[in-house]
């Protein structure tokens, strides 16, 4: 784990400063798009428009594959779908299944009812009735999914699959891979508040150190950051109660939920943001430990059941991280509660 984050001090920057140079023999080319319900941004230095062309098809590909409000999904249309992207989304549900029993359903890829009853993303979302929740929480659970011959079951016919925590870190590492197969050595892709990179940035090549610096918002004051990482070769993700919310009665109803309520969870943190060299567990894990809150997730992380790191901010405005990311997380020590106070850091 120390290895993965032994990126170089000298390193600047966040995500949003990649663009001021490509300083070596081959420039940073760039791409910005809308794919997955969030805003894609892919920096490679060297690429055509051809491989980056490639990279846009290829989310869209997976939005149609994996999107729960689609009803052409291969999650919603199992059998009417092509072979390989039956295949290719099995492999993904796999992999979400065992993340969802290794959180004990804090991750649980089963939630659909209870995300499509709530919408917090909808027109005018509103809390819906205890009666609606219980209904819906029924069809959810991610033990009622099983596999067989190269095939997925539903114990429950108005089951329904919701890959939101997961799939944007897929198609990160999809997309990275498309990059590294057409011999890209230095690159990002951002997906939403997931930040995967490979080499180095163009600051850092310029200065002939490796890695790149990726910013962690501040909750708080989202125009700020919290801290920076120094990675290469890993991701950054974020799950966090601050952007998809709905306000009633003066209560915040977020976007991420508890699988044992059917509500909002209720969670201490305000966002966890969680290095893995593998961005589908990453984005899994974030929101995942989101659930958990602070003490869970924590002894999660120290469990090494993943082999991650985190750096954890609490509603109250404190932050930490795990010890084997102490060295590479530069903390913004400026950050800002509110306007008289400042986050703390542990
Ligand atoms: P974002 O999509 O904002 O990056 P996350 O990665 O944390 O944030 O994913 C949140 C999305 O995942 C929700 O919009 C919903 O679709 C789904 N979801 C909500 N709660 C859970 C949960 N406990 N486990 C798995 N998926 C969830
Ligand atoms: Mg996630």
């Amino acid at each position: 784990m120390k290895h993965l984050f032994k990126a170089a001090l000298a390193a600047f920057v966040v995500i949003a400063v990649l663009s001021v140079c490509g300083c070596t023999a081959d420039k940073f080319e760039y791409s910005d798009f809308f794919a997955m319900n969030t805003y894609v941004s892919v920096s490679a230095q060297g690429a055509d428009k051809q491989i980056l062309d490639n990279i846009r098809t290829a989310f869209t590909e997976y939005e149609k594959q994996l999107s729960a409000h689609y009803d052409g999904s291969v999650i919603n249309s199992p059998e009417s779908s092509d072979a390989e992207s039956y295949q290719n989304t099995m492999i993904l549900l796999k992999q979400a299944h065992s993340i969802s029993e290794a959180t004990n359903g804090a991750f649980d890829f089963t939630l659909g009812a209870v995300t499509k009853l709530w919408n917090i993303t909808g027109n005018s979302p509103s809390v819906p009735s205890q009666n609606e929740i219980s209904e819906a929480l029924s069809h959810c659970g991610y033990d009622k999914i099983s596999f067989s011959d190269g095939r997925f079951y539903s114990s429950d016919n108005k089951l329904s699959i919701d890959l939101g925590a997961i799939a944007k870190g897929y198609a990160g590492d999809r997309g990275m891979e498309i990059l590294k197969n057409s011999g890209i050595a230095n690159a990002s892709i951002s997906v939403g508040g997931n930040v995967t990179v490979i080499g180095s940035s163009p600051a850092n090549l310029k200065c002939g150190t490796k890695g790149w610096k990726v910013g962690i918002k501040n909750p708080f004051d989202t125009s700020d950051i919290l801290g920076t990482v120094n990675i290469s070769d890993a991701t950054v993700s974020v799950s966090g109660s601050y952007e998809r919310y709905f306000t009633q009665n003066g209560k915040i109803y977020h976007h991420i939920f508890d699988s044992t309520t059917g509500y909002p969870a209720e969670s201490d943190l305000i966002s966890v943001a969680v290095i893995c060299r593998d961005a589908t567990i990453a984005d899994a894990l974030s929101t995942a430990l989101f659930v958990m809150g602070y003490d869970k997730a924590m002894d999660f992380c120290n469990s090494n059941i993943y082999d991650i790191g985190a750096v954890f901010c609490t509603a109250d405005g404190r932050v930490f991280t795990t010890d084997n990311i102490k060295d590479d997380f530069i903390p913004n020590t400026n950050a800002k509660l509110s306007s008289s106070a400042h986050i703390k850091f542990n």
